[in-house]
């Protein structure tokens, strides 16, 4: 049985804004908003080839770029929250926006 990879000392919630927002002054906004649409485009092409042919090396990347996409994700909510006049954190717009969303989709699925 091959053992599962535990990755210690993981990052916090906290410790990743933080971490993204040294990125974001390193680099920019539009550098990380370009890098946030590479991503995207990254995991499209890899789901396509997961899709196409399903096996441990296209499961592989898929993840990376799974990975990839939700850590820029996670970027471009610092980013938009710094230029929000919202009063709720982006966490928890998206999270109620989720919320909405499963709920809608529970309903759908009950009602046939
Ligand atoms: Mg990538």
């Amino acid at each position: 049985m091959i053992e599962p990879l535990i990755i210690k000392n993981r990052m916090t919630k906290e410790e990743r804004v933080t971490l993204y927002k040294v990125a974001l002054n390193r680099w920019g906004p539009t550098a990380q908003w370009i890098q946030t649409f590479e991503e995207l485009g990254e995991l499209m092409q890899s789901m396509s080839k997961f899709y196409r042919s399903p096996n441990k090396t296209t499961r592989t990347k898929l993840v990376d770029e799974i990975a990839d996409v939700k850590i820029m994700l996670e970027q471009v909510q610092v980013l938009v929250e710094d230029i929000s006049m919202e009063e709720l954190s982006m966490d928890i717009m998206v999270d109620n926006q989720m919320q909405f969303k499963l709920k809608r989709l529970l309903k759908r699925l009950e009602n046939g």
